[in-house]
């Protein structure tokens, strides 16, 4: 059970809280903006493989729809509880706002272990999800798309579900599918692309080359992996550790991203590559590099820890790594942070991408994705980092204050503020 410091909705509030402050707004205010518009609890009974029956429990969190659609991913993990997702969909309002893209913020979550369910199990678990939310979800009220142990295939089943209960095709009522099925050119690499060109605009602006710069990578999923090809593509970084739940590894003349990509792949696993030398996740956080890239959980770095960071950029590919303590500790010590909601809107911007090409049904090339994806993430980048000059405050406070003034400022247009 997460401590009430550690309990990632409290955490979404407080960081509201402190930019509402920020902003000169009323505690009314703070109080529309501080819960979700709906949140759907649901329960799933579905056959095992050993003949049994089993129930889950899911949800789906709506969190605010003004400024569009609700948009956010999936997450599957035995761990999953109402207020992480409460949370996710609270930050997805704000990463869809501060990208300054047309959607409106939402997430959804099923309590189970995916790593101990056949692909089968997991097909009938995620039809039944949608049979469930279903009702509450399409391409104009709510559109998911993977998250934490989901992926295109899954959101190829959904996508097939959604359109069986419809009669005919909505590609449009998730995003991250298979090229096939709908699914946008560069959506795959699109969180950790846009990490990247984040990235690169805050190393401009502290004056930092990055090529050749060490980089630290926790969490070696989708977001982590391509992070690792993409700093070396892109930047000419060198990517000196990475680490999964199972431990990492470290070398400082650096790691060929691609043979430990195709190593995690074949072995399920970073630990064991050759050349390398086991870290834990803990020293991977306090390892002395230019760039740190959390890519896995949440409350990852928090005050116990903070103070011990010295990755001069901390570049936030997961979703709430850094709790409201650590981040004025980091900000005291002169830690330039990237903070998610921005550093990884980048997910969201091309699954933008896709609903658009879903609802045209006409497909852009890669190339055309990228260049906008840039275009995208370099302004939002700069929208920021003035907020943060002109108010004096972290990046994190600064991504808030444009995330929030957007939102209420279309909220008070409508009439509901
Ligand atoms: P994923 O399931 O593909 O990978 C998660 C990785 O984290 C795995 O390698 C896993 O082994 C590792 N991990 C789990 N627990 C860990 C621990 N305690 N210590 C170290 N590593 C651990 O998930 P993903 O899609 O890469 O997402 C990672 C983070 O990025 C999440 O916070 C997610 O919300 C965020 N994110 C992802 C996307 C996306 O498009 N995939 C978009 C925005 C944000």
């Amino acid at each position: 059970m997460a401590t009430k410091e550690l309990n990632p909705f409290k955490i979404a509030q407080r960081q509201l809280k402190i930019a509402t402050e920020t902003l000169g707004y009323p505690d009314e205010m703070y109080q529309a903006l501080a819960e979700p518009m709906r949140t759907l609890e649901v329960s799933l009974t579905i056959r095992m493989d050993d003949g049994g029956l089993k129930t889950f429990r899911g949800f789906r969190c709506q969190y605010n729809d003004a400024r569009g659609p609700c948009k956010g991913g999936i997450r599957y993990h035995p761990d999953e509880t109402v207020d992480t997702v409460k949370a996710l969909a609270a930050w997805m309002t704000w990463k869809c706002s501060v990208v300054n893209i047309p959607l409106g913020g939402g997430k959804g979550g099923i309590i189970c272990n995916p790593k101990e369910m056949s692909p089968g199990e997991i097909e009938r678990l995620s039809r039944a999800y949608i049979d469930q939310v279903g009702r509450i979800i399409g391409p104009m009220k709510d559109v998911p798309a993977p998250d934490v142990y989901t992926n295109p295939q899954i959101m190829a089943w959904m996508m097939d579900e959604f359109s069986k209960l419809h009669g005919y095709n909505v590609p449009g009522v998730i995003t991250g599918k298979p090229i096939p099925v709908g699914g946008s050119e560069g959506r795959g690499d699109a969180t950790a692309r846009g990490c990247v060109y984040t990235t690169r605009e805050a190393a401009k602006k502290l004056g930092k080359d990055l090529k050749g710069a060490t980089v630290a990578i926790q969490g070696f999923g989708n977001a982590g992996q391509y992070l690792a090809l993409l700093m070396d593509e892109l930047m000419g970084s060198r990517t000196v550790a990475v680490s999964d739940s199972r431990g990492g590894i470290v070398n400082m003349d650096g790691i060929d991203p691609q043979k430990i990509v195709d190593w995690k792949n074949t072995t399920g696993r970073v630990g064991g590559f050759e050349g390398t030398e086991e870290i834990s996740n803990k020293d991977l956080l306090e390892m002395d590099v230019d760039v740190l890239m959390p890519a896995a959980l949440e409350n990852v770095i928090t005050k116990d820890n903070a103070g011990d960071v010295k990755a001069k950029i901390i570049a936030e590919a997961a979703n709430g790594p850094t709790t409201p303590d650590a981040d004025d500790i980091l900000y005291k010590n002169g830690n330039f942070v990237v903070p998610d909601f921005l550093c990884n809107a980048g997910g969201v911007t091309v699954s933008y991408f896709e609903g658009v090409q879903n609802a045209m049904n006409y497909y852009w090339e890669e190339d055309e994705v990228h260049q906008k994806l840039d275009k995208i993430m370099t302004r939002a980048f700069h929208d920021v980092y003035d907020a943060h000059e002109k108010h004096s405050v972290h990046m994190r406070t600064a991504a808030y204050l444009v995330a929030i003034e957007r939102v209420v400022e279309v909220m008070k247009l409508r009439g509901m503020l």
